[in-house]
C-alpha cells in the first residue's frame, strides 16, 4: 500500500550543526514549553489532514516508524519478545489511547427529560481516567469528578465516564482536557452548570525529570452556579478533597 507521502513536517526537528554529537544541537524553544507542561490552545491541536489516512493505513506507517526507533536504540527485532512490538504499539496509539482524536469516535450521548425534577446537583465522582501527556507520551493516571444542576435534561451516569474516556484518549495536557470535558458536557446538557475536577498522577513527572512519586496535579472548572461558593463548597464536600 502506499503511504508515504503525508506526515512529512519538519518543524519540530532540531536543527543538527555538523557531526550527529549531542552537544551540537540546538533545542528549539518548544522543548522549554514541554518540560514546563505548557498547553497552547483549548483546542486539541490538529493538522487539516488528520483524517485523510484511514486507521489501517496509519497503523501501516506508525509500525514502520517504531520499528526504527527500536533499530535507533539498538534493540534486535529479531527475537521473539520484540518483534511484534511495532504492530502492538502502532494499533494501541490509533486503536486504543489516541481514538480520541477522530471525532467519528466521539461518544453519541442521548439526553432525557428530567421527569423527577430532582433539581439539585448530582455528583458522578471517581472515574477513572488514563490519559496520556502531550509533552512526553507517558500516561497521566488519576481520578476525574463532575457534577452538574440539570437545566432540564438529564443523561445516563455511565455517559459522563464516556465523554471523560473519549477526550482521555488524545495526547492531552491536564488543563486542557478538564475544560474540553467540561465543555462537552455543558453542550449535552444544555447549561452552563457543570464542574469538573481532575485529580491525576503524571509518570512524566514521577519516572523521570523531577522524580516526584508522591505529587499529584488537581485542575478543576467550574461554570454557572459552580461559581458560587456555596455551591462549590458543596460540590467538594461531597468529594471530601482538601482543595
Ligand atoms: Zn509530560
Amino acid at each position: 500500500m502506499k503511504v508515504n507521502g503525508f506526515l512529512k513536517t519538519e518543524t519540530a526537528k532540531p536543527k543538527v550543526n555538523g557531526n550527529h554529537s549531542l552537544q551540537n544541537i540546538d533545542y528549539p524553544a518548544h522543548d522549554m514549553i514541554g518540560d514546563n507542561h505548557v498547553a497552547t490552545s483549548l483546542e486539541t491541536p490538529m493538522r487539516k489532514d488528520a483524517f485523510l489516512l484511514s486507521d489501517e493505513q496509519k497503523m501501516l506507517i506508525i509500525e514502520d516508524k517504531f520499528r526504527d526507533i527500536m533499530n535507533v536504540l539498538g534493540l534486535d527485532l529479531t527475537d521473539d519478545s520484540l518483534n511484534g512490538t511495532p504492530h502492538r504499539v502502532a494499533k494501541m496509539f490509533v486503536k486504543e489511547i489516541f481514538s480520541g482524536l477522530n471525532p467519528e469516535n466521539k461518544p453519541k450521548i442521548s439526553v432525557f427529560e428530567n421527569k423527577f425534577k430532582y433539581g439539585e446537583m448530582l455528583v458522578e465522582k471517581n472515574i477513572n481516567l488514563n490519559s496520556t501527556c502531550e509533552h512526553h507520551f507517558l500516561p497521566i493516571v488519576g481520578k476525574a469528578h463532575v457534577a452538574y444542576v440539570a437545566s432540564g435534561q438529564v443523561v445516563g451516569l455511565s455517559k459522563i465516564n464516556r465523554v471523560v474516556d473519549y477526550f482521555a484518549r488524545r495526547p492531552q495536557v491536564q488543563e486542557r482536557l478538564t475544560v474540553q470535558i467540561a465543555n462537552e458536557l455543558k453542550r449535552i446538557l444544555k447549561t452552563e452548570d457543570v464542574a469538573v475536577i481532575i485529580d491525576a498522577k503524571h509518570l512524566c513527572v514521577s519516572s523521570r525529570g523531577i522524580q516526584d512519586e508522591g505529587s499529584s496535579t488537581i485542575t478543576a472548572e467550574y461554570g454557572g452556579v459552580f461559581k458560587d461558593q456555596r455551591r462549590k463548597e458543596e460540590f467538594l464536600k461531597y468529594l471530601s478533597l482538601n482543595v
